[in-house]
């Protein structure tokens, strides 16, 4: 008989670990509370729009295609990518916004236009960001991190120390570019790693390597695509998901988990790989003698930011966006001492809005624009209908202003989501979005272990534990799970 696994939480991180103990031999069962499977990633259809819920940004695509490699297939296999240009634009005000175009050779000659040298100083940043992109995705990311020996190999701890860990990525930035415009341009993309650039390692400009030298991407019916793909995959290699398995109980004996509980029914097993926030699973699903970790670590954590969600579907086209927009048009200093130092709902936000439908007909009616707005912002805040509303003024006034059209009126979906949506469909921890932010004191062995130190059978994975936030780290923490299961349990 195989050896039986449980993976709670059809997320990113749950299907690929899934996946990849189906296809070593495991019978494996997921276990998910919501009615889809996605998680974080789900999609939903409303008035002719498709809007995805979470995710929209496809960096990394080597990671993608590893993914679907390591069982013998192509990416292309489930869903269709288009590269993006421009990837994006970023908008300083009203009248002022730049698109940032495909292409390294077109980057440079923007760079260079904005300040005189930059050009040549952006290959020099790059080159370095390579090496970082090399080492830091193909041997740091891949590592379960469960003790430092794993790091004492003399070529690994050489490239530590060319991988800028202890430096800023502020400081970094600041040794190749000087004009506010470019340094916003450089820092964007560290924004996803959920910490602010002066406490994010400099090793992480390997994120610029991703964006401006592997490109953006869109899979064309939009993101959930990859999650349809992956749960093909997982359904082609045996695994049974099954929905609506609101997870209550493992239930823990000699050292062992012999069964998880939910709200439907009792299921034994022999491993458990959690793919739920790791928090909620050590407070909610264990008793308080086999938790890793107690409430003083949780409450010590530096978390990602939450977010304020607006999904909207308008019945006219709006010539001046692009499918992604970053409207930096506010003192990002402000927002980010309102996010991590003194929490509390931002003064001048700066947020991000998606137009899809720019390259995706299939996602609102023809001539509609499928419109996504997001407010990065601290976990933890009261949100209550009120709020939500008075930031939807308040960006739509700059949106607006920025498109030069009242957009507003011709509003016909509108749904907005926060932190009380992110704690009652994923049982967030403090209602976070992205999990931990990837600071130093945050990275690789100080993240929550992947492994039970109580019970011998039970493995963490998802965005709270290693590699960290992000779709692509979280598929690679399913995978890293996964061995981590087979080395043990064979
Ligand atoms: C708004 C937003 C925008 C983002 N944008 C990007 C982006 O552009 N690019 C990018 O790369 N990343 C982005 N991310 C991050 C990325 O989406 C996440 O890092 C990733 O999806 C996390 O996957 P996961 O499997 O770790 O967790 P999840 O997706 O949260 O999966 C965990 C699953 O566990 C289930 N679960 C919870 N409790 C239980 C229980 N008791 N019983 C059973 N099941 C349970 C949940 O329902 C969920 O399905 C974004 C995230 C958000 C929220």
């Amino acid at each position: 008989m195989p050896k039986r696994v449980l993976v709670i939480g059809a997320g990113f991180a749950g299907l690929a670990a899934a996946t990849s103990l189906a296809d070593k031999g495991y019978d494996v069962t997921i276990l998910e509370k919501n009615s889809v499977p996605g998680g974080r990633a789900r999609v939903f259809e409303a008035e002719g729009f498709t809007f995805d819920m979470g995710p929209s940004w496809y960096w990394m695509p080597d990671v993608f295609d590893t993914y679907f490699a390591r069982f013998g297939k192509k990416t292309s296999d489930y869903y269709n990518l288009v590269r993006l240009d421009p990837s994006y634009k970023v908008v300083f005000g009203p009248d002022e916004s730049v698109d940032l175009p495909a292409g390294l050779d077109n980057l440079e000659a923007l760079f260079e236009g904005i300040e005189p040298g930059s050009g040549k100083r952006l290959q020099q940043f790059l080159k370095q960001a390579s090496y970082k992109y090399e080492v830091g995705m193909n041997k740091f990311v891949w590592k379960p991190s469960r003790s430092v020996t794993e790091f004492l190999s003399l070529k690994l701890l050489f490239d530590v120390t060319r991988l800028d860990v202890f430096q800023s990525f502020a400081s970094h930035a600041r040794k190749f570019f000087t004009h506010p415009r470019l340094l916003e341009i450089v820092e964007f993309p560290v924004l996803f790693l959920g910490a602010t650039p002066e406490n994010t390692p400099a090793m992480y400009s390997l994120m610029n390597y991703a964006e401006m030298a592997l490109g953006t991407w869109y899979p064309m019916g939009g993101m959930h695509e990859i999650v349809k793909g992956m749960v093909r995959l997982a359904e082609e290699k045996g695994v049974k998901i099954l929905l609506n398995q609101t997870v209550q109980k493992i239930d823990v004996e000699k050292k062992n988990a012999q069964r998880v509980v939910t709200t439907d029914g009792i299921f034994e097993t022999d491993v458990v790989v959690a793919g739920a926030d790791y928090n909620h699973v050590e407070t909610s699903l264990l008793d308080e003698t086999n938790r890793n970790y107690d409430d003083a670590y949780w409450k010590s954590r530096v978390m990602a930011p939450s977010s304020l969600l607006f999904y909207l579907g308008v019945n006219k086209r709006l010539p001046r966006l692009l499918h992604h927009n970053l409207f930096f048009d506010e003192d990002f200093k402000i927002h980010a001492q309102e996010i991590y130092e003194a929490p509390r709902w931002p003064s001048k936000p700066l947020f991000y809005a998606s137009a899809p439908s720019k390259t995706d007909p299939s996602v609102a009616p023809e001539g509609y624009e499928n419109l996504f707005l997001l407010i990065p912002v601290a976990p933890d805040l009261t949100d209550d209908n009120a709020t939500r509303e008075h930031y939807y003024n308040l960006i739509m006034n700059r949106l607006e202003a920025y498109v030069g059209e009242d957009i507003r009126s011709h509003v016909v979906f509108k749904r907005s989501y926060a932190h009380n949506d992110f704690k009652q469909d994923y049982n967030a921890f403090r209602g976070n979005a992205y999990g931990l932010a990837n600071t130093l004191r945050q990275t690789a062995i100080l993240k929550p272990s992947l492994k039970n130190k109580h019970v011998d059978n039970l493995f963490y994975t998802g965005q709270l534990t290693v590699p960290g936030p992000g779709v692509p780290p979280s598929l690679i923490s399913g995978l890293v799970v996964a061995d981590e299961v087979a080395k043990e349990f064979n």
